[in-house]
């Protein structure tokens, strides 16, 4: 019997559109050619190219590719979904900086900032000439983020920022951070060039997940900053979480990309493996894990054009965005983990994506709202009580 591709047997494919498939494809053909080479040697020495990288990334046209105007492409976010579904196939590193780039950074600027920022900063983020950061998370506040110490005072028509911000993807490579602080009218972003006297970033070392993407520590010591570096937008956290809404969206997508990659991997090792004198995949056990992985695989893949048709209607909650995050995280972390299982001992090494992948996905559970903060966003929907406290 001829192979089935785990997706193919549901046919999802039938299920987006024809120029979407392309936009898919191209990203795929885009990762096997530059990412897939690198991608063990990026891991291994904990570096990836950043600049050059997003410079492709910019020609491609996926950075930001979901807002329109001042440059962007103004694709859908079910097109934007597949794109991350594509790149984080290659790795959950180069989807996050793409997720970081377009989704946290261009977005706070494309959806709260003033006209003269968006045209400052939109056009050449999009073509990959900048990149930007996101700073929100500090050393001891994380999962509450009202919680951070960061602050930003009035000094005549100045503002002036101090604090630390911590796990911040693109750190030490980015041009411009969006900066979130404390400020006597609530909390603020701000958008701050990194060449500012008082920025400093130091990359996190030692990380043993998401070694293929920059993870560092912002220091803002007195940055001075003209009155019109402020984001007009709301004051809250409502600003800031409306950026998180959007990079969780793409990693409702970008893991299924990790997860199909990993049993894609599984299914070819398990068909050439021969263990007691036959295949592997001929094995009961192994196709009773294949099987259920196909199942998970499948429904999370449904799971996230469902969503990304809610969110192209302007109709998706946060609450849909966090199922989407927590279910499909969660699943793809089981996958790449059982799919370890079935390459045994090869699959322990980097020769095979699928322990690099299985890494990745702890940053991605804890990173955008841990799986523990999605569950008590749906568990406040279902019961009207907030339990954060
Ligand atoms: C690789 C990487 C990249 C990142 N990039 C960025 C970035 O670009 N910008 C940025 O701002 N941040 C970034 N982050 C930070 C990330 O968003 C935070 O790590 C995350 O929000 C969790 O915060 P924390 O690590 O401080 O954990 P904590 O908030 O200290 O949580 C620790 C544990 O306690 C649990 N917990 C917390 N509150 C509750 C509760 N009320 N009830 C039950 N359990 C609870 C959590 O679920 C978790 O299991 C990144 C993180 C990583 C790992």
């Amino acid at each position: 019997m001829p192979a089935q591709h785990p997706l193919g047997m549901l046919a999802v494919d039938d299920l987006v559109a024809p120029e979407d498939r392309d936009l898919q494809l191209a990203v795929r053909h885009f990762v096997d050619e530059h990412v897939r080479p690198e991608i063990a040697q990026w891991y291994d020495a904990g570096h990836v190219p950043a600049r050059e990288l997003t410079r492709e990334l910019g020609r491609l046209g996926v950075l930001g590719m979901h807002l329109h105007g001042h440059g962007c492409a103004g694709a859908s976010a079910t097109a934007y979904g597949l794109a991350c579904l594509a790149l984080e196939a290659g790795d959950s590193g180069i989807r996050s900086l793409v997720s970081v780039q377009g989704s946290l950074a261009m977005f706070a600027i494309h959806a709260h900032g003033s006209e003269e920022q968006k045209d400052r900063w939109l056009p050449r983020m999009a073509q990959g000439e900048a990149i930007g950061c996101f700073g929100l998370t500090e050393p001891d506040a994380g999962s509450d983020p009202a919680a951070m110490r960061t602050h930003a005072r009035r000094d005549g028509d100045d503002w002036v920022l101090s604090g630390t911000k911590m796990w911040i993807t693109n750190g030490t490579v980015a041009d411009v951070a969006v900066v979130w602080a404390r400020t006597d009218e609530g909390i603020r972003g701000f958008v701050v060039p990194t060449d500012t006297p008082g920025f400093t970033a130091t990359e996190v070392p030692r990380k043993l997940s998401l070694r293929a993407s920059v993870t560092a520590e912002l220091v803002l010591d007195g940055v001075r900053l003209p009155a019109d570096a402020v984001l007009p937008g709301p004051r809250g956290l409502s600003g800031p979480l409306s950026c998180l809404s959007e990079a969780r969206f793409g990693i409702v997508f970008g893991s299924v990309g990790a997860a199909r990659d990993c049993l894609e991997t599984a299914l070819e090792y398990a068909a050439t493996r021969r263990v007691f004198d036959r295949p592997l995949a001929g094995f009961q056990a192994t196709q009773l894990k294949l099987a259920d992985m196909t199942v998970e695989l499948g429904t999370a893949m449904l799971l996230a054009l469902h969503l990304g048709r809610l969110k192209d209607g302007g109709r998706i909650t946060p609450e849909q965005v966090s199922i989407g995050k927590l279910n499909n995280v969660r699943e793809a972390l089981g996958i790449a983990r059982e799919c370890r299982t079935i390459l045994g001992a090869a699959g322990i090494t980097g020769d095979y994506p699928v322990m690099r992948h299985a890494n990745n996905l702890e940053s991605v559970l804890t990173y955008e709202g841990t799986s523990e903060v999605h569950q008590l966003v749906i568990g406040t929907s279902l019961t009207g009580i907030p339990a954060f406290r």
